[in-house]
């Protein structure tokens, strides 16, 4: 796993220093006073032998959609055939055009680090031991498209691009991984495969796609990623694997009998000290309502299934965070690479904003220590520093939105937002 990381040093150390300073420097509200709350790593462990079992803690990676595909491949070393089959666009190459008229013109072949940006800067800086994306693309050269009006398509040469930010696990039970079809599906599960990414929620058989990706963090535990994907985010029933069907694994509902089939796949796997990721695509594009049907499935994989994180994603935007018995469920953690720059209609949404979420989980109780944000902006097809503004029109929206769920973030000095509760 971690190609060349440390699996020792910062994150701990990094953490605790967060902890004993904060809350730190500003903090949004609307009508409360952020300052005075607590941020979570304060509330959860204020004890010494609770700051010295910080040390011990998994730092994970979280971000929502990373679409690579589409305008993004045409920038790349290795595109794909433009040709794409919209209703109004036939090239890919006119999304390209449209960043370009928005921001300016971008020097292609880029190199594979590109897209990443200053995102690159924050995982030196912090180190995750475990790097997890929702790929929301297929990676093929397959041009039997399904009719569905938007493909997304990203050619397997350009699977370095996943590689640049070593990614250890793409979650690919999405709307999106069979745009091209089973040998689309096929190909992305063997070129992830040849890349040695883990693969979450998808696979050849149901038996594959319910599997896990488990990734060891030597000398701290296990990170096991089971991945789902609901009808609500537009993935259609048939693409649900069988038994000898290729395919996601598809949640049918968010029901009583859904949260046992969990289980049941959790159970089998789960062993003391190792942290439970589940990771949902659910839910629309655009918008904040969180649908009471949601909490509730989230709050039985916590409480039932024995969950440590559960990480949604499918809308465009950031949306509510929870933390349910000291464990954090990510409603929507937005879309973190797209080539959406210059398609107007959402711009209210900010889809160009992307956060990169770090989770600092204790093992040995599944606990959440600390969650921090960093902010950041796509531009030019790349992650941007996100200016102070939108630090700031970011913060305001995560402690309006997390008002009902008891949460809130404040503001560190080095411009991320860190989780409070209230
Ligand atoms: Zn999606």
């Amino acid at each position: 796993m971690p190609r060349g990381r440390s699996a020792e040093g910062s994150p701990a150390r990094l953490n605790r220093r967060r902890f004993l300073g904060l809350p730190a420097g500003l903090a949004y509200g609307l009508s409360m006073d952020l300052t005075k709350m607590p941020a979570i790593s304060a509330t959860l462990g204020s004890t010494h032998a609770d700051r010295t079992r910080q040390r011990d803690t998994i730092t994970v990676f979280l971000c929502g959609d990373v679409m690579t595909g589409r305008g993004i491949d045409q920038i790349l070393p290795f595109p794909s055939d433009a040709k794409i089959y919209e209703p109004y666009v036939q090239s890919a190459t006119e999304y390209v055009a449209l960043a370009e008229r928005l921001h300016g013109p971008i020097e292609k072949p880029v190199d594979f680090s590109y897209v990443w940006g200053d995102a690159l800067d924050e995982f030196e800086r912090r180190r995750p031991h475990v790097r997890i994306v929702n790929l929301e693309t297929a990676v093929t050269r397959r041009d039997s498209f399904i009719a569905k009006g938007i493909n997304y398509r990203m050619s397997p040469e350009n699977v370095a691009c996943i590689t640049a930010a070593e990614i250890d696990c793409c979650v690919l039970a999405n709307n999106h991984v069979l745009d091209w079809g089973y040998g689309g599906l096929l190909d992305t599960l063997d070129i992830l495969h040849s890349a040695n990414i883990k693969i979450a929620g998808a696979g050849r058989t149901i038996a594959e796609a319910e599997a896990p990706a488990i990734i060891d963090v030597p000398g701290r535990g296990r990170v096991i990623v089971f991945a789902f994907g609901s009808g609500s985010s537009g993935v259609p029933r048939n693409w649900a694997a069988g038994e000898d069907r290729p395919g996601i694994n598809f949640l049918e509902d968010l029901s009583d009998r859904t949260v046992d089939r969990v289980r049941a796949s959790v159970r089998r796997v789960k062993r003391s000290g190792d942290v439970v990721v589940a990771s949902i695509h659910w839910g629309g594009n655009w918008g904040y309502d969180v649908p009471r049907e949601q909490t509730e499935f989230a709050h039985k994989l916590i409480d039932k299934v024995a969950v440590d994180i559960v990480h949604g994603h499918s809308s465009h935007h950031a949306r509510a965070i929870e933390i349910h018995a000291g464990k954090p469920i990510l409603y929507g953690c937005g879309d973190f690479l797209n080539d959406y720059e210059g398609i107007g209609g959402y711009e209210a949404f900010r889809d160009d904003l992307a956060l990169m979420y770090f989770l600092a989980v204790r093992p040995h109780d599944g606990q959440l220590a600390d969650l921090t944000m960093v902010p950041l902006q796509i531009k030019q097809f790349r992650l941007n520093d996100a200016s102070p503004s939108d630090v700031a029109w970011l913060g305001r929206v995560l402690n309006r939105e997390g008002a009902t769920f008891g949460t809130g973030v404040a503001q560190n000095e080095d411009g991320s937002l860190q989780l409070t509760i209230r």
